[in-house]
């Protein structure tokens, strides 16, 4: 169902001024992205080729006045799982750490308060990403999914290859939603799912954020099981209409 996670908050309700994009210079510099909200499809393939870092788009990124704001503490003064930027503590973490999709939505509305993960619940779909997606339908993309978890560097920490090397725009709707349920990088998974850096991932995990991908396919596309052109089970065909 198309309504189903409206609660997500939209920021361009709450800021009706949002900046339209920021075009200062010419060429590779400088073309911040304001808001995701202002973002055009047309606007996601132009800017799929610029570096992420040279559009804004990066992990630690909060812009807290929009109520978008970073939870990866680290080392800065805040309390752990509050901002890093302003100490705001909005995350219930014992309904987001839990291994269930019982409250699926409500972890999704957590996430979308961390400016990174705002950015992929709402940037547009494009034709591209579409098109990747009905061409694996939604078996071919837990596939690939799973696929992309199990890669050595998902597995296991490598400080050499974590953080920057999951595509962004330029990646598919299987890594816009790593980005949206932070298991993009083992980073991510650590201060979101509490997933020590020395743990080695185990067959439950990947199946767990395999499940919270394919939730957040079904809420960016929830027709996609219509257009399918992979072979599709009638259970599949079931639970994508039913969800
Ligand atoms: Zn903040
Ligand atoms: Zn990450």
């Amino acid at each position: 169902m198309r309504g189903r996670y409206w609660s997500l908050k939209m920021g361009v309700r709450k800021h009706p001024s949002a900046v339209q994009l920021e075009l200062p210079g010419i060429g590779e510099k400088a073309e911040t992205i304001g808001s995701v909200l202002d973002l055009t499809a047309d606007d996601v393939e132009r800017l799929k080729k610029k570096r992420p870092k040279a559009l804004g788009i990066v992990c630690r990124r909060s812009d807290c006045e929009r109520n978008l704001h970073c939870f990866d503490t680290g080392d800065t003064k805040y309390a752990g799982g509050s901002c890093r930027s302003c100490g705001v503590d909005l995350i219930d973490w014992s309904v987001v750490r839990v291994r269930s999709l019982a409250d699926v939505e409500m972890k999704f509305n957590f996430f979308d308060q961390e400016w990174i993960r705002h950015f992929f619940f709402h940037v547009p779909i494009t034709s591209r990403i579409e098109a990747y997606a009905r061409k694996h339908g939604y078996n071919g993309l837990g596939q690939v999914t799973e696929n992309q978890l199990e890669q050595p560097k998902m597995l296991r920490y490598m400080p050499a290859l974590d953080y920057n090397q999951t595509a962004m725009l330029d990646g598919t709707i299987v890594h816009w939603g790593r980005h949206a349920t932070a298991c993009c990088c083992r980073a991510c998974m650590r201060y979101w799912h509490d997933i020590p850096l020395d743990h080695e991932l185990i067959r439950e995990d990947i199946e767990y954020f395999k499940q919270l991908v394919m939730r957040y396919v079904r809420f960016r596309l929830p027709d996609l099981g219509r257009y399918s052109k992979s072979p599709v089970n009638g259970s599949t065909v079931q639970e994508a209409r039913a969800s």
